[in-house]
């Protein structure tokens, strides 16, 4: 959600996340993203082997064998910054974590990845430190990677150990998106993504699939 309105367009974001005018489709390549997931979630966690098809992606799971990772994790945050639980009053945001592991003072964070490697931005592995470093305050250094699969590369390690400063960019956000909803005027940000959005009600939609 931070992502579509931060990068994509608060257009979008208004219809997908406020007024929830675009349904979820589940498509083949969320099926198949959600498939990875729990595979290695059932790997590593577990010990399950991975399927005959992602079996050329072991080399990503051998190295958490016998370390102490959490897999599939919620985290929550409330409106102070700090951890809270899925029902909290003063819930503010939660997500959840592909793989942290945590040893000492060190956190790293792992994000299995199925989709185009060619935007990679760290924000979201950014996003992940703060509910991470909300729930264990004792950090002082969180790194993360995307483990692109397609692609069959890992990111580089990405420093995302100032979780001050990205909680600072997501309230900024959030600030944003008040005061766009008390304007009742989200704006649109048009881009080659006008192509692929479902907002079909937008002057600017190009996707061919919009109805006629
Ligand atoms: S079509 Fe483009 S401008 Fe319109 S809501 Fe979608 S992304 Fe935004």
């Amino acid at each position: 959600m931070l992502h579509c309105f931060r990068d994509i367009c608060a257009h979008q974001g208004q219809a997908r996340y406020i007024d929830k005018s675009i349904k979820f489709v589940d498509t083949p390549e969320v099926r198949w993203g959600n498939e990875v997931h729990t595979a290695f979630e059932q790997r590593v966690a577990g010990g399950k082997p991975l399927p005959l098809e992602m079996q050329a992606w072991e080399k990503y799971a051998v190295p958490f064998d016998g370390r102490p990772v959490q897999c599939e994790t919620w985290f929550y945050v409330d409106v102070d910054g700090r951890a809270c639980d899925r029902y909290a009053k003063n819930k503010f945001g939660h997500g959840k974590i592909d793989l942290a592991m945590i040893e000492g003072d060190n956190a790293y964070i792992a994000d299995w990845k199925t989709g185009n490697s060619k935007y990679e931005d760290p924000f979201e592995l950014a996003v992940n430190a703060v509910l991470l470093h909300v729930k264990y305050p004792h950090l002082k250094k969180i790194v993360g990677q995307y483990i692109w699969l397609k692609d069959d590369r890992p990111s580089q390690l990405y420093d995302v150990s100032d979780t001050r400063s990205t909680w600072g960019e997501i309230c900024h956000i959030m600030q944003q998106v008040t005061a766009w909803r008390m304007a009742a005027s989200f704006p649109k940000k048009r881009s080659g993504l006008c192509s692929w959005c479902q907002r079909y009600d937008c002057s600017d939609n190009s996707n061919p699939d919009k109805p006629e």
